[in-house]
């Protein structure tokens, strides 16, 4: 009798897994592929903009809520696409209440980190508070991988390996998410960096993909320089995105621009010499005339003394740049320890001195890190000097 009630329990999880696996996810449906889906169901066109409108417009993220739509059609959609994909299994906020951190988790039981950051007005340029009537920034950090096949020893995310690459729709979602939780408060997202989990020149399609779709005009129509992709540098994914010349923004993960020791933080670099990365760059800005952040953490006696900063400065130099240091968030895996304040402030005044311009950033939500991934880490908030 036990045997045949767990041969039963088995069958089914194989049966809701096979339903899982086989179910695509709304938000992995590009508008053409919503309107030849309605077609093949014998619906009338105008039926895929409606959808559009209520995932995108209106924020509805379950069938119930298309009340505009008939019943037939709902419960078709219920029946064929998944609407369930990020079910938020914690969040935690920090006690200043600007900073909001979500565990999700995905349809397969994996799990990914949402980070969302409120700035206040007075943060702010002055051109975005009258944009957003006063509500000041609003950046949400999203993750593109479950892991990462990086391995950069100082992170979270790389300490953990790679798991998967998340689907465009997962991308997405973590969006809408937001985007909806924001607009039952009255208020809008600003600003999505694509700095959470996962290498996203790893995940490059669907990664554009994603952002593509929530840029889409008769969609969300996020404006495509409110995103920032930051990726730890991988220099043919960098020239394509240039050759592409879509209009998000672009950050490089740097941390070192000797290379032996920029290898023995990101083992990725190995693949491309320093000089090799920055003419890239060079290339993107000039085919974009685009300014690139370079991040640059700071770990203590390691890549925070002058002789590095005079490097580093003498790297970019003439290049359409900004650098961003941040002291080292850290983590079990790595034994490095965060720079001093004092260490920090020196190393920016060498760039400054030098003409590149660089800003010093300080973690947000410290209170909420424990058993994150590496997002605490980019939870920074500028420290005017
Ligand atoms: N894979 C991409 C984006 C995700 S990591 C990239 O590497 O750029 C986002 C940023 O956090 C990167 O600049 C990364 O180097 C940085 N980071 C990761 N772990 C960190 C840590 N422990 N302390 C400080 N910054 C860290
Ligand atoms: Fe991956 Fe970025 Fe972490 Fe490196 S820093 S392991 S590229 S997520």
């Amino acid at each position: 009798m036990r045997c045949h009630g767990f041969r039963a329990v088995h069958i089914l999880f194989a049966v809701i897994k096979f339903h899982q696996m086989s179910t695509s996810l709304i938000f992995d449906l590009s508008l053409a592929k919503l309107a030849s889906l309605l077609v093949e169901w014998g619906e009338p066109a105008y039926r895929t903009r409606q959808i559009w409108h209520g995932l995108y417009r209106n924020f509805w993220n379950t069938p119930e809520e298309f009340t505009n739509l008939p019943g037939a059609l709902r419960l078709k959609l219920t029946e064929s696409l998944e609407f369930n994909i990020l079910v938020r299994s914690s969040t935690l906020q920090s006690s200043d209440g600007e900073t909001v951190k979500t565990l999700f988790q995905l349809n397969d039981g994996k799990a990914i980190e949402t980070v969302l950051m409120k700035y206040d007005p007075f943060e702010v340029p002055q051109h975005e508070q009258i944009e957003y009537s006063g509500q000041g920034r609003r950046t949400l950090c999203i993750s593109t991988q479950v892991g990462c096949a990086m391995g950069c020893v100082f992170c979270a995310t790389g300490q953990m390996g790679f798991k998967r690459h998340l689907s465009s729709g997962e991308i997405v979602a973590q969006v809408m998410y937001y985007a909806r939780m924001l607009h039952d408060q009255g208020e809008v997202l600003t600003n999505v960096v694509v700095m959470g989990m996962g290498e996203p020149f790893h995940n490059y399609e669907n990664t554009m993909t994603a952002l593509d779709q929530l840029n889409d005009p008769s969609g969300y129509n996020f404006g495509a320089r409110r995103f920032t992709i930051s990726t730890v540098g991988l220099v043919p994914a960098i020239r394509r995105f240039a050759s592409e010349k879509r209009q998000f923004n672009l950050a490089i993960s740097l941390h070192a621009v000797d290379d032996a020791l920029r290898a023995s933080i990101l083992p990725v670099s190995k693949n491309y010499l320093i000089d090799e990365l920055l003419e890239a760059c060079r290339d993107y800005v000039a085919v974009t005339g685009r300014r690139i952040t370079f991040e640059w953490a700071l770990v203590y006696g390691l890549n925070d003394t002058s002789e590095q900063a005079h490097l580093l400065a003498s790297k970019l130099k003439g290049l359409l740049c900004h650098v961003n240091v941040i002291p080292l968030n850290p983590t079990d895996g790595y034994s490095g320890k965060a720079s001093t304040r004092l260490r920090a402030n020196e190393f920016k005044n060498i760039l400054t001195r030098s003409g590149v311009p660089c800003t010093i950033r300080l973690r947000r939500g410290v209170d909420i890190q424990a058993g994150c991934g590496q997002l605490e880490s980019i939870l920074y908030k500028s420290i005017q000097k």
